[in-house]
């Protein structure tokens, strides 16, 4: 019988699985597998970890040698060689030794193109002058990158593009200590993930210390790469730079041999992985797939499926008829502490494909919350609205990531509809997950939705809908929601809600949120059975505050019955001894935000000044929170440790101050606070000239704009809002804004306004509009009352851009750290 013959370009992840599994299959093929570079079958994913000392055997990267590959498995394997020109028609196939730059042809029966993929570098001014810039796609290329870092020691490194690779390098870079600098062109980092969901791994990375620069891109690289021009005018000095935009097909050979290419570039071929040529196949990064859900053209880089679709290719080969079924994209990735995980589409291309499809975002936990180590995972599930087959599924947290979407690729395959993922029965024991799988809670939520037992909004939706006037609950605890809450929305904890009906009106739709969704899906189905119209919003409050608020959260003062600050501890513990053990400990491991912070303020309340609470939480947020929030309350920080995802803080009750004047931390009474009750122009001048004046030393400045002040704040041109008849008369009286006001002395019909103005440009003094622009730009903050805002009909709308809204507890929050109160 006649011996195949079978030539296989490329040695890595598609060519290496093909030679083995041929001659698993056949152990009389003659298998010739070429590859240009040195190596053969190396582990091109673990090179980033390598480069940051995570990995420290070079060695380990190589996973078969020439040799062993030849004595295994009896395979001719051809390094230094490179495939110059494929004739179809001949069936040969010319070949170039890179050692001794000789050509030569060979024939074979079947030729399997595995060429993957290299990175995109486009003509860049000074990209190639820049001796700092690498890309990373090979063993030498990854020596190289370490060869650098080892003799020029960079200190500053800039990875561009945030794609998987780039982020990884990030990671790795930063590990070594470098200072590091993302720059993306797109408004997000990992394109399998949706916007809300990067929002979560984008506070994560900024937290880490690294700079990350979205929306922006290079315009050019000068002083030989040591500095970067992005196109938003910013530069960046740099000592290393990583550019990792992205890989294109390496399809030369088919391409100039006749073979058909994709609409992207990647080499076409059917079911079977064979190109337009019966005796010519082709895998891996270099081919276009079928996209499993879309059923429509794509590329998707990835080892997985290289290393299947070599399986497959040497089946056919071999005789068997094997389909590829085309790919989801299923992918995870390390960012710090966080795992990243995604299959099948994302929201973005399911837009774009304008299918009719349902989102679903939930943030259970890892594991059982009483269990200790449990951290939050956000999962985003979307569902095909009429035929319910799961179409894609996104999450980020600390653990069980790759599990969950693990299990979603499998239903995905297995073409599970998403009601069916309730009836998964998964492995559980508190440390690994909870009687209820995160996946079956997606399964249960979906069944809701679909039974029109919940309705939902999405996060993206209720901003516009508060503007509209829409009447949104917040049914967290009155506490949780004094911290931070959306806009516009309305506090009715659920523990409240049956008795508290009658505040919600009945003739309009209801929208309701929680911290993480729960609470709320309570509520609605309450409400639903008393005839209201009631929505949840998807995702809940986590979900909308990775998006609009995802760097802070603002702790607002209150208030108790005695009108103390709740938060403010008046007392000061003398300088002294820390207390070696503490007095209460606590874990709050498991918990989302901010559940640890209200932990934390109940824990300490049963605390004495000077008595020490150490707290542990697995929240990431609590990182920053504890800090800020410890500040705010004039306690003391004592130290926070960061050890395996688990933050834990030690406080001291009260303030600790030192035995010379100055407070260690908290509390230095050099601000300036400022109540604004006047709207005469005079007095407002008067009130931004101190202001801007504070500012500029370096004082924080508080504007507090209260009764008659509300109006120097108000737009000068009528905005359309919903007011009684009162408010709309009383409106109509008053100011409209710094155009309007009169001054306190001469105002003689307005003709004493116009004569200060006048003077004011002549003397080259800055208008009112003017001063408030710079104030603001000077960070000085500007609070419009809340409840004279109630009183005197004008509602935020009115008011101009950049103006908060607060009750007196903030402002009186600011006076704690400020040297003097005036007011005008
Ligand atoms: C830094 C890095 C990290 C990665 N991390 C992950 C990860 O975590 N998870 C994941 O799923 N994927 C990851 N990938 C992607 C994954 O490595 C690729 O999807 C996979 O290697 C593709 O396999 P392939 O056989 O198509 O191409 P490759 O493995 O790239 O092999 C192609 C080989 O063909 C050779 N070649 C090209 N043209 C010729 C020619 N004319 N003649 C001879 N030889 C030729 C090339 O030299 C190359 O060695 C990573 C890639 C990189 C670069």
């Amino acid at each position: 019988m006649k011996k195949n013959k079978i030539i296989i370009i490329g040695g890595v992840a598609g060519g290496a699985s093909t030679a083995t599994r041929l001659r698993r299959m056949d152990e009389f093929a003659e298998i010739i597998m070429l590859e240009r570079g040195e190596y053969i079958s190396f582990a091109n994913c673990g090179m980033p970890y390598y480069i940051g000392d995570v990995i420290t055997s070079r060695d380990a990267l190589l996973v078969q040698s020439v040799e062993d590959m030849h004595k295994n498995f009896n395979i001719d394997v051809r390094n230094f060689s490179e495939a110059l020109k494929i004739d179809k028609d001949k069936k040969v196939l010319t070949i170039k030794d890179l050692k001794t730059d000789k050509s030569y042809e060979e024939t074979y029966d079947f030729l399997v193109i595995s060429t993957g993929a290299y990175p995109v570098k486009p003509p860049i001014a000074g990209i190639n002058e820049a001796k700092t810039l690498f890309t990373l796609r090979n063993i030498p290329d990854m020596d190289i990158i370490k060869n650098y870092i080892n003799t020029q020691k960079p200190k500053r490194a800039t990875v561009i593009g945030a794609g998987f690779i780039g982020i990884e390098m990030a990671e790795n870079l930063h590990h070594l200590g470098m200072n590091v600098a993302i720059v993306e062109m797109a408004d997000q980092v990992m394109a399998p993930i949706d916007y809300e969901m990067a929002q979560i791994v984008h506070q994560h990375i900024i937290d880490k210390g690294v700079n990350l620069i979205l929306s922006d891109g290079v315009k050019e690289f000068r002083n030989e790469g040591k500095e970067i021009l992005l196109s938003s005018g910013k530069t960046l000095n740099t000592d290393l730079i990583i550019f990792a935009i992205g890989v294109r097909p390496e399809n030369m050979l088919a391409k100039e041999a006749g073979l058909k290419l994709g609409s992207r570039g990647g080499i076409w071929v059917d079911e079977y992985l064979k190109t337009t040529d019966d005796s010519i196949y082709a895998i891996g990064d270099a081919i276009e797939v079928t996209d499993f859900i879309t059923k429509t053209e794509t590329m998707i880089p990835l080892a997985g499926p290289a290393n299947k679709q070599g399986r497959i290719v040497a089946d056919n080969i071999c005789g068997r008829k094997e389909k590829y079924n085309g790919s989801m994209g299923t992918s995870v990735a390390k960012v710090f502490d966080y795992t990243v995980g995604a299959t099948g589409n994302n929201e973005k291309i399911l837009k774009s494909k304008k299918l009719n499809y349902k989102v679903i975002h939930i943030h259970p936990g890892s594991h059982a919350g009483y269990y200790p180590g449990a951290s939050t995972i956000s999962m985003k599930l979307i569902f095909d609205n009429n035929t319910h087959a799961i179409l894609g599924a996104q999450a980020v947290g600390m653990e069980g990531v790759d599990k969950r979407i693990d299990v979603i690729a499998t239903a995905i395959r297995a073409g599970m509809k998403v009601t069916e993922l309730k009836d998964l029965e998964l492995s559980y024991a508190p440390p690994f997950s909870s009687a209820k799988d995160p996946v079956n809670m997606l399964g249960f939520v979906a069944e809701n939705m679909i039974n029109g037992l919940v309705k939902t909004v999405q996060y993206n939706e209720i901003n516009e809908l508060i503007k509209n006037g829409a009447f949104v609950i917040d049914a967290r605890d009155s506490l949780e929601n004094s911290f931070a809450t959306i806009p516009g929305t309305y506090n009715i904890p659920f523990s409240e809600i049956r008795e508290r009906l009658n505040e919600i009106p009945k003739t309009q739709k209801i929208y309701v949120f929680c911290q993480s969704g729960i609470r709320a899906y309570n509520t609605v189905r309450i409400l639903r059975q008393n005839g209201f119209d009631a929505y949840n919003l998807d995702g809940a409050f986590k979900t909308y505050q990775s998006v609009y608020n995802p760097t802070q959260i603002s702790f607002q003062e209150e208030l108790d019955d005695s009108g103390k600050l709740v938060f403010e501890s008046k007392e000061t513990v003398k300088e002294m001894e820390i207390p070696g053990t503490p007095t209460l400990v606590v874990d709050a491991s498991g918990l989302q935000c901010p559940g640890p912070i209200v932990k934390t303020f109940k824990s300490l309340e049963s605390l004495n000044f000077g008595e020490v609470l150490e707290i542990s939480a697995t929240d990431p947020g609590f990182k920053k929170d504890v800090k800020t929030w410890v500040e705010k309350t004039q306690n003391t920080l004592i130290d926070l440790k960061e050890e395996n995802n688990r933050f834990t803080a030690r406080i001291l009750k009260g303030q600790r101050t030192q035995t010379k004047s100055k407070p260690e931390s908290g509390v230095s009474k050099e601000d300036s606070t400022i109540v604004v009750f006047s709207e005469d122009l005079d007095k407002a001048i008067a009130a931004f000239i101190i202001a801007q004046g504070a500012a500029s030393m370096g004082k924080k400045v508080s504007l507090f704009f209260t009764f008659w002040g509300l109006n120097i704040l108000r737009k000068p041109k009528k905005v359309k809002v919903k007011k009684s008849f009162i408010e709309k008369m009383f409106g109509s009286m008053m100011p409209r804004g710094t155009k309007k006001l009169p001054i306190s002395k001469m105002n003689m019909m307005g003709m004493g306004p116009k004569m200060i103005k006048s003077i004011m440009k002549k003397k080259n003094v800055d208008s009112l509009e003017e001063m408030i622009k710079s104030a603001m730009d000077l960070g000085v903050k500007i609070t419009a009352c809340a409840m004279s805002m109630d009183i005197m009909g004008i509602k935020k709308e009115e008011l101009i851009d950049g103006v908060e809204i607060a009750g007196v507890a903030t402002y009186l929050g600011d006076t704690t750290t400020s040297n003097h109160n005036l007011f005008i």
